[in-house]
C-alpha cells in the first residue's frame, strides 16, 4: 500500500511540473481566459484519470484514490468552471474505466459534487491552504459518503474511510506545497524575465531587448530579402525640461513620450527606450523611402502633442531623429550611423529628421 502511495504522490507532483512548465508563461487564475482555464481542466481532468488508473489497493477489492486532489488545484487555479469541467472529466473517467454498476453512478454523481464544492470554496476569504485543505475535507466527506453507499460492511467500510482520510490529507499537503512552490517560481521567472526585457520607467523595450530584436531582424531581411529601418531618436534640450519642472516631471515626460511614439508607429513596430532620453524605433519590412515619410509623422506628431506635468500644466517638446535604412547601409553600421544623423540633426537646428543623404560620404 506504501508503495502505491509513492506512486500517487509521484503523479501529482510530476502531474504538477508538467503543468508549471505549460502555464510558465501564461499563469492559469480565476480572471484567464476561457480557452486557458479550459486547457488547464483537461489537464487537471486527465491527472485525475492517472490517478484513478494508478489507485491504491486497501483490501482486495477496495481501492482509494486521489482523483479528488487535481479538481481542488483546478479550483485555486482557475476558479468555479476550471474545477467544475476537471470534475465532469474525471466522473466520466470513472464511468468509462470502472463501468461496473450502480457503484459508478455514485462515484460519478460524488465527482460532481465534489467539483461544485471545491469550485464555491475559491469565493471563501481564507488563506489559500485554509481554502485548499477546506476543499480537500468537503471532497473527504463526498467519498466518505459515496463509501457508505457502496461498502456493505461496517467494519470495512470504516477502514476504507480511514485509509482515505489519512492519504488525502497526507497528499493534499504535499500537492499544496508544490503548487505553491511552481506558483512563486514561476510568478518570479515572469518577473525577472520583465525586468531584463522592458525598462522600468515607460514599460518599452529596454536596449538589451533591443538588441535582441535588432539582431533577429538582421537576419530576417538578409534571409527574406526584405528592407527594414531603423529610428534613434533623442528630445530636444530634455535638461532644460528638468531644470524648469524638476526631475519627477521629467520622468512624466519620458513615460508619455514613450506612449506617443508608441501611438505613432505601427503595431508591428519595435518602440524601446535605450537610454537615458534617447528613443528608438525598429521598423520591420519598411524600405527607406516608407520610413523617412513615417519618422516625419512621428516626429510632427511629437511636436504636436500636449504633454502634462504632474501639477496638469501643458508643455510642448520636441525631438530629434535619426535614420537608417537596410539594405542600403550594413547591418552592423545602422546603429552608428543613425546616432551620427541624430546628432546632425542637433546640430542643424533640432526638431528634425535626418537621413543618410544629408552627409556627404566622406563624413560617414
Ligand atoms: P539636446 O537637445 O542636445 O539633446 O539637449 P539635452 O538637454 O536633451 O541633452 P543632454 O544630453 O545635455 O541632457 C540630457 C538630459 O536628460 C540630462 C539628464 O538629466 C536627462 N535624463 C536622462 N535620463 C533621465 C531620466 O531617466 N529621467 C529624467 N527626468 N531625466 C533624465
Ligand atoms: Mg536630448
Ligand atoms: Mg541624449
Amino acid at each position: 500500500m506504501l508503495k502505491d502511495f509513492v506512486i500517487n504522490g509521484t503523479i501529482v507532483i510530476s502531474g504538477l511540473f508538467i503543468m508549471g512548465q505549460i502555464f510558465r508563461n501564461h499563469p492559469v487564475k480565476p480572471y484567464s481566459p476561457s480557452k486557458l482555464k479550459l486547457l488547464a481542466a483537461l489537464l487537471f481532468g486527465l491527472l485525475g484519470a492517472v490517478l484513478m488508473e494508478f489507485s491504491i489497493r486497501i483490501v482486495p477489492g477496495v481501492i482509494a484514490d486521489l482523483r479528488h486532489i487535481p479538481v481542488a488545484l483546478a479550483a485555486l487555479y482557475g476558479g468555479i468552471p476550471t474545477a467544475l469541467v476537471s470534475a465532469l472529466i474525471i466522473a466520466m473517467a470513472r464511468v468509462i474505466l470502472f463501468p461496473a454498476g450502480s457503484e459508478a453512478f455514485v462515484a460519478f454523481g460524488g465527482m460532481l459534487l465534489i467539483g461544485l464544492g471545491c469550485g464555491l470554496l475559491t469565493r471563501s476569504k481564507s488563506r489559500p491552504l485554509v481554502k485548499f485543505m477546506l476543499m480537500n475535507l468537503f471532497s473527504l466527506l463526498i467519498i466518505t459518503a459515496s463509501l457508505f453507499i457502496n461498502i456493505p460492511t461496517a467494519p470495512l467500510f470504516l477502514e476504507t474511510a480511514l485509509y482515505h482520510w489519512c492519504i488525502s490529507i497526507t497528499a493534499g499537503f504535499f500537492a499544496f506545497y508544490t503548487y505553491i512552490y511552481i506558483d512563486q517560481s514561476n510568478e518570479a521567472f515572469r518577473r525577472l524575465k520583465e525586468y531584463s526585457t522592458k525598462d522600468f520607467l515607460t514599460g518599452l523595450n529596454n536596449s538589451r531587448q533591443f538588441t535582441v530584436f535588432f539582431n533577429a531582424y538582421v537576419q530576417r531581411a538578409k534571409e527574406r530579402g526584405e528592407s527594414f529601418s531603423l529610428l534613434v531618436i533623442d528630445i530636444d534640450h530634455f535638461k532644460e525640461v528638468n531644470d524648469t519642472y524638476g526631475h519627477p516631471n521629467g520622468d512624466k515626460i519620458l513615460q508619455e513620450l514613450g506612449q506617443v511614439l508608441s501611438n505613432a508607429a505601427r503595431p508591428v513596430d519595435i518602440v524601446s527606450r535605450n537610454g537615458g532620453e534617447e528613443f528608438s524605433i525598429l521598423m520591420l519590412d519598411c524600405s527607406r523611402l516608407e520610413a523617412r515619410y513615417n519618422a516625419e509623422h512621428i516626429r510632427a506628431m511629437v511636436e504636436r502633442h500636449v504633454f502634462t506635468t504632474l501639477d496638469g500644466e501643458g508643455i510642448h517638446i520636441t525631438v530629434s531623429v535619426g535614420g537608417a535604412s537596410f539594405p542600403e547601409t550594413h547591418a552592423e553600421e545602422m546603429y552608428h550611423l543613425a546616432d551620427k544623423l541624430l546628432y546632425e540633426a542637433k546640430r542643424t537646428g533640432r526638431n528634425k529628421v535626418c537621413w543618410v543623404d544629408i552627409l556627404q560620404e566622406d563624413q560617414l
